[in-house]
């Protein structure tokens, strides 16, 4: 194999992208459409009259800086829910390719599959501790395109083990890409994989400023993959992905206070966290509180109806996965601040 673009559809490869409107910042633009004015009231610094900037260099060298990779290894995007729609897009030929996912885990994954008309090929988790049954997912690999794999795992909060994840790349190196989605990395305090991809380069790994850094409404995600999968995917991400908005929002949200403080506040919500978990395991209505190494937990619960409608009586919404394999009467549970930790377990506590 030559290179990890063999494994991408032929029709993407060849594919002639879209030309936008030329970015030059240097001259001024009637060569987009644009109102030349801007809308009353519009006191952003770009002016939203004005189409942003396609991955917006200061943004790109934002998130290669705050992840630590080569810039040319960066794509950013709406969410890594995009990143995810974009990479079954480019390498998922419909009715003849597929993926592997592991539930339980994250829902889009299968969801983006089908909407592009992908097999999912599902290798559960092994339990207890939901590890990954790294032989099973190597052989369903060797029929699919993508191996989707979650470290810390949602909605199951364990992480997966680095050298299961690194055996399934070098075995898969020329059969499938291996997306290691790192969303809930940074409670984790683990390094991320994507220092990894020189040695193995049909990795690719997804982070994102919605949960560590406390973006989740700015719709930031960020790419990391060898420089050839992110041209490819570059040509078939919509023409001006990122909002002016965003991008501003951004820029301005992740500088160094502001990763002060998110450091500051992960410690906090670990701190919660733990307290809960404890607390959760001696209640009566609780079978199991799983590990965790993210900022939600999983509870066993022994009757998942009367958790949920507890923390409803006090205006709190968990998530129910009751219904989903392997996961009966389970509930996740997000930490949230202090006062709501509080009133849910005092909730269940009372139950
Ligand atoms: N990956 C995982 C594991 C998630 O849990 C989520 C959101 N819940 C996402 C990706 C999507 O995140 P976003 O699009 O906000 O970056």
């Amino acid at each position: 194999m030559s290179s990890v673009l063999d494994l991408a559809r032929p029709d993407i490869l060849q594919l002639q992208p879209y030309a936008h409107a030329a970015w030059d910042p240097s001259l001024e633009r009637l060569h987009a459409n644009e109102m030349p004015w801007r809308a009353q009231g519009d006191n952003s610094a770009a002016g939203l009259n004005r189409y942003p900037e396609p991955q917006p260099h200061d943004l790109v060298e934002r998130m290669a800086n705050l992840y630590d990779v080569p810039l040319a290894r960066v794509l950013v995007g709406r969410g890594s829910d995009e990143a995810i729609d974009l990479l079954v897009r480019a390498f998922c030929r419909a009715g003849l390719d597929g993926v592997v996912i592991t539930p339980p885990t994250f829902g889009f994954y299968k969801v983006a599959a089908r909407i592009q008309g992908a097999d999912v090929h599902e290798v559960p988790l092994l339990r207890p501790g939901f590890a990954l049954d790294v032989p099973a997912v190597i052989e369903a690999g060797r029929r699919a395109k993508i191996v989707f794999l979650c470290s810390p795992n949602n909605p199951t909060g364990n992480l997966i083990d680095e050298s299961a994840m690194l055996d399934v790349c070098r075995e898969l190196a020329t059969a499938a890409l291996v997306c290691v989605d790192e969303a809930y990395l940074e409670f984790s305090g683990n390094p991320s994989l994507a220092s990894r991809l020189d040695e193995y380069p049909n990795l690719v790994v997804l982070r994102t400023l919605s949960k560590a850094y406390a973006l989740a409404g700015a719709r930031l995600g960020t790419l990391i993959a060898r420089e050839e999968i992110v041209e490819l995917l570059k040509r078939i991400i919509p023409p001006y992905a990122i909002p002016a908005s965003t991008v501003e929002a951004v820029l301005a949200l992740t500088e160094a206070p502001q990763r002060a403080m998110a450091g500051a506040r992960i410690a906090t919500l670990l701190a919660e966290r733990d307290g809960m978990a404890e607390r959760l395991a001696r209640m009566r209505v609780v079978a199991q509180v799983f590990p965790s190494a993210a900022n939600f937990l999983l509870v066993e619960c022994r009757d998942a109806r009367a958790v949920l409608e507890a923390g409803k009586s006090v205006g709190l919404l968990v998530r129910d996965f009751s219904s989903a394999p392997g996961l009966t009467n389970c509930l996740r549970i997000s930490v949230g601040t202090p006062e709501q930790n509080e009133r849910l377990m005092a909730a269940l506590e009372r139950l």
